[in-house]
């Protein structure tokens, strides 16, 4: 019984050290630079198709502003020596119209490069924050593996214990340290409290209590957790 319950004291050490590097902080903070910047690698992608749509628009803006400044020219060049007034008068409302035409393709010009310089600014600013989070992965990534390399050793030397113990213990006492942790009951083996079962605390009966003696062990009804004699 001493030896299985040193067994059990290594694995639980054992079930700590490994838990400790499944939850190790940085651990966490690898993680959540790698979502970082997974999630800005998919904003840069949406900026950058939302850049090339907005470039297009302003080159379609420009070509309509160059060819109604071209219209603006054609109209102003005739002579208007040749010109009848109500001639005149036609091409003066054209003027107007490509002229406030002009206006609004240049407003709207004007709002496209604000839009685009908004969208580098918001790209720049994507592009540092990556730099960042991938710093602080690298460095994160360095502590973790440094902690691993600390944690390892510990693991393994350990587990030799253990499999020195495992010799000596005995068969059935193994096989049913197994089965039960293998059922994730853990710990396998609590001592006996006061007639109650040190895992689930259910009072035992008192015929069994005789068996304890006897066997040295039994096998507790509720929890199924083997309760040993102190
Ligand atoms: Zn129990």
């Amino acid at each position: 019984m001493e030896n299985i319950l040193k067994y059990q004291s290594l694995d639980a050490k054992k079930q700590q050290l490994e838990k400790s590097i499944l939850t190790s902080s940085e651990k966490a903070v690898m993680n959540k630079m790698i979502a970082y910047v997974k999630e800005a690698q998919n904003k840069s992608m949406e900026l950058e198709n939302q850049a090339k749509k907005l470039t297009e628009e302003y080159l379609a803006l420009k070509k309509e502003y160059d060819k109604n400044i071209l219209l603006i020219k054609e109209l102003t060049s005739k002579n208007s020596d040749e010109l009848t007034t109500e001639q005149m008068d036609q091409i003066f409302h054209q003027i107007n119209l490509v002229s406030s035409n002009l206006y609004m393709i240049e407003r709207n010009l004007n709002i496209q490069i604000v839009n685009i310089k908004n969208i580098l600014k918001e790209f720049e600013a994507t592009k540092k924050g990556v730099i960042q989070a991938r710093t602080k992965h690298k460095e994160s990534k360095l502590k973790y593996e440094a902690f691993v390399n600390d944690v390892n050793p510990k693991i393994e030397a350990i587990n030799k214990e253990m499999q020195k113990l495992e010799s000596v213990i005995d068969e059935k006492l193994l096989a049913k340290y197994k089965s039960l942790k293998h059922d994730n009951i853990f710990p396998v083996f609590v001592p006996l409290e006061n007639g109650n079962c040190g895992g689930c605390r259910m009072a035992q009966p008192k015929g069994r209590l005789d068996k304890i003696k006897s066997d040295g062990y039994i096998i507790c009804e509720q929890c199924g957790r083997v309760i040993y004699n102190k």
